[in-house]
Order: structure tokens, then sequence, then C-alpha cells
């Protein structure tokens, strides 16, 4: 069947590569191939399907949408279904969002979302300049792809516009000289703050700061909560706004409904897409009331009024608030996490596991690589090892993604409704495929 598959021969140059299974059905964790081999899916829409594959809730939300007789599309009106959505989005946001925030939607991608965020906060405060941080991922369009880090291929030089700046991210593991986490993160900190303070930068001042709390794509590097509350103390203090990126962490992945909430900060932008359309393609960004500058119509596009997406989104959302999912993602990683430790013991190939919630990472070193004890020195081999993983892994069915500039970082986001028993299972999987 793959053979003779139109897809893949003329989309050869992404996903299909590495995947090479033709997906028919979908329910809960579990993806079933045209043969008829089930494969539990770790990559779940990159994150987009917080409540796995043909949810219940999901699925009703759209049949009553289409049976009520919604347009499917209605551009920037408003609708019933787009002020139910709102209303639901803004119940799982902390309360200062209803006083304070406005929402704008975007379109369907997170990029659409991304290209708002860094247009809106140069209309805003007048001035060109954004940071960013190495490792980051905000998307593929011009703009977004300008503040992601060095994810080559992804990320061709011709991509960049000249504005940005990036700044070292916080790590628990990949420290500068083989220094702990807690002098990564001080490093990054007076980085941001000499950026700030040096002149000769070019920037001064820059309009924002973007960045998200977990990096997912860049390899599920974790920020830690002390330093995310340095970092909102540093830019209010020099009024440059910080802008989170929460398309892969928003919706109760990091086991907090948002990632922000953990170190409580307030971003004054925030932008969401992913598991807020339920599976379907919806994005928006919240923004502090002073930021509403946007005269009308000076930010708009076709696709932004999905009602299927709306009734999607409203029905994962309210799933995930009132099953506190957040909170079993929370549990379920840790359980992961543990797992994933305990297999990591037992083999000299993982140099490390990490993440928040049920947003895990495994980085593959290749022990006969010189420095790959301490962290530092990865080769190109690690990389063939992660990709042999991956293979592996998809043998025993089990879907897992491959994240960090060199590719060497198992991802495990699996849908939040992932039992513990099917926790299990993935772990017991990706132990064999390691093996
Ligand atoms: N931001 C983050 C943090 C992401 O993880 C992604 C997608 N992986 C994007 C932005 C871009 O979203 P999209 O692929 O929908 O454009």
């Amino acid at each position: 069947y793959l053979e003779r598959q139109a897809t893949i021969e003329s989309n050869a140059r992404a996903y299909p590569r590495r995947l090479p299974i033709v997906i028919a059905s979908g329910r809960g964790v579990v993806v079933r191939d045209v043969d008829g081999r089930d494969y539990i899916d770790c990559l779940a829409g990159a994150g987009a399907l917080a409540l796995g594959h043909s949810h219940p809730a999901v699925i009703q939300a759209i049949r009553q949408a289409l049976d009520d007789g919604a347009p499917l599309q209605t551009l920037d009106l408003p609708t019933p279904l787009k002020d139910e959505f709102t209303r639901t989005l803004f119940e799982s946001l902390p309360a200062a969002f209803a006083e304070d925030y406005k929402i704008h939607f975007c379109g369907p991608t997170g990029a659409d979302a991304v290209e708002a965020a860094l247009k809106l906060v140069k209309t805003a405060t007048g001035r060109k300049g954004v940071l960013a941080f190495h490792g980051a991922y905000h998307g593929m369009t011009q703009g977004a792809m300008s503040v992601t880090g060095d994810t080559a291929p992804k990320i061709p030089a011709e991509g960049r516009a000249a504005d940005v700046q990036f700044l070292p991210f916080p790590s628990e593991y990949r420290c500068p000289f083989g220094m702990g986490a807690q002098a990564s993160a001080e490093i990054s900190a007076r980085s941001l703050e000499a950026a700030l303070e040096d002149p000769s930068c070019g920037l001064l001042p820059p309009a924002a700061l973007i960045m998200e709390i977990v990096q997912g794509e860049g390899g599920v590097n974790p920020a830690p909560d002390d330093w995310l509350r340095k970092v909102r103390e540093i830019t209010a203090r020099h009024g440059v706004l910080l802008i989170v990126d929460e398309v892969q962490t928003g919706l109760g992945r990091t086991g907090r409904l948002y990632a922000f909430e953990q170190p409580d900060i307030l971003p004054d932008v925030v932008i969401l897409s992913k598991a807020i359309g339920g599976g379907l393609p919806l994005s928006v960004i919240l923004y502090r009331r002073e930021l509403d500058v946007w005269r009308p119509g000076a930010h708009a596009g076709t696709f932004r009024g999905n009602q299927l997406a709306f009734a999607a989104g409203a029905a994962a959302i309210r799933f995930v608030m009132s099953n506190h999912l957040e909170r079993h993602a929370q549990a379920a990683g840790a359980r992961l996490q543990s797992l994933l430790t305990g297999i990591a013991a037992e083999t000299s190939c993982i140099g490390h596991v990490r993440g928040r919630g049920l947003m895990r990472g495994v980085e593959i070193h290749d022990p006969r690589s010189v420095g790959a004890a301490a962290g530092v020195g990865v080769v190109p081999s690690a990389s063939a090892i992660a990709r042999r993983v991956q293979e592996e892994c998809l043998r025993r069915g089990l879907i897992v993604e491959l994240g960090g500039r060199h590719g060497v970082v198992v991802r495990f986001l699996p849908p939040l409704v992932a039992t513990l028993a099917e926790i299990d299972e993935i772990a017991q999987r990706f132990g064999e495929a390691v093996k």
C-alpha cells in the first residue's frame, strides 16, 4: 500500500520519510494503519490532540454544530459558537485575563498567531527589535522563523530578519563547560540584562522578548521557575514586552492549564493554538488591554472564523477543565519520567531525561563520543542512534518524534487522556526499542 500511496510519493520530503505508515483511523492514544496495525501515538498532532483521537466530547460538539446549521466560515464576524469558545477559553485562564486582556483570532496555525504577536508588539511600541532564545521554535513563516533558534534544516539562513538577537536559554543538561543548571540560568539572565543595557547591540530598546516556558521542538527544555520570574522582572524593568508562546504547552500539557502559571508570572502577550482547537485548526493571541492598538482591519485574514474549530475547541477546553486533565498530566508525566529514568540507568546511550507534565524528552548520546559524559560534544552518531531508536519504536507500535538542534532528543507528547497503564506500555515499548 505504501508504495502505491500518492501522498508519500508526491510529498516525500516531510514526515512520511521517517514515519512510513498510512494512518486510517484513530481512537484515544492509538492510531490504526491501513493494514490494521495499531500504534500508540506519542506525537498526537504535535501536541494538538490533548484529548487524543476521535474523543466523543469533540466529535459530539462538531456533529451538533453541523446539525444546528452553523456556517462553516464567517471571517472575523461574531457568532454564538465563537462567543462560547471565547467565554470558555477565558474561564480556563487566570482571573486577570478576563479583566485586563483582549483576544485576537489569528487564523488556523500557530505561526499565524506568532506573526500577529510580533506585528502587534512592534505597532504598540514603535520599536523593531525582538529578543529570542537559542533552541526556540515558533513556526515556519518568515517572522516566526526569524525568532526560531538554530534547528537546521528547518531554518535556512535566508529566512531570518535582521532585527532579532538570540540569547542563551537555561539548560538542565547541556551547560557550557560542564557547569550546573544554576550557573546556566544565571548566565542566561545576565545575557538578557546585558542585551538590554548595552547600547552597542543596536536593538535598543527591543519591542519584546518572545519565549516558550518549555521549549518543545528545541528538545524539551524546561525553564526554571525562579529564572522565569527573573525574566519577567527584567523585561518589566526595561519596558520590554514579554510574549509567551504556549502553542505547544497550553491547555494542561505541562501539568498546569498554562505553563506560565507554574512560575506565577503574567506575560504581556500569550500565543495559543494546537490543543485549544480540539484538533481543528485555530490560533489566537491574548494581550494586555493597553496593547489594543490595531485599527479595525489592521490585522485581517480569511480563515479566522472556523466554526467547527470553535465548537471542537470549546468542548476540548471544557473537558480538560472539568476532568482536571492538567493534574492527570502532572501525575502521569511524573510516572513517565521515572520509568524513562529507569530505562536510562540501564543503557549507556541516554544522557538525560527531562520535561514537565506529559511533555517529556530523552536525550540520546553516543557513549563512544569524547565528552559525552559531561553533556558536551554531540556528534553525528548520537543523531543516528536517535533515528534508530525512533525506527525501533515504530516497529514496536510506538510513534515518537525527535527534537533538538541535532535531532537527538526523543520526544513524548501523548494525549493527556493517556491512562497510567498506557503510560507504562509506552515506557515498556521504548525500553525494548532502546535495547
Ligand atoms: N510555537 C510553538 C511553541 C510550536 O511548538 C509550534 C509548532 N510546533 C509553533 C509555534 C508553530 O505552530 P504551527 O505549526 O501550527 O504553525
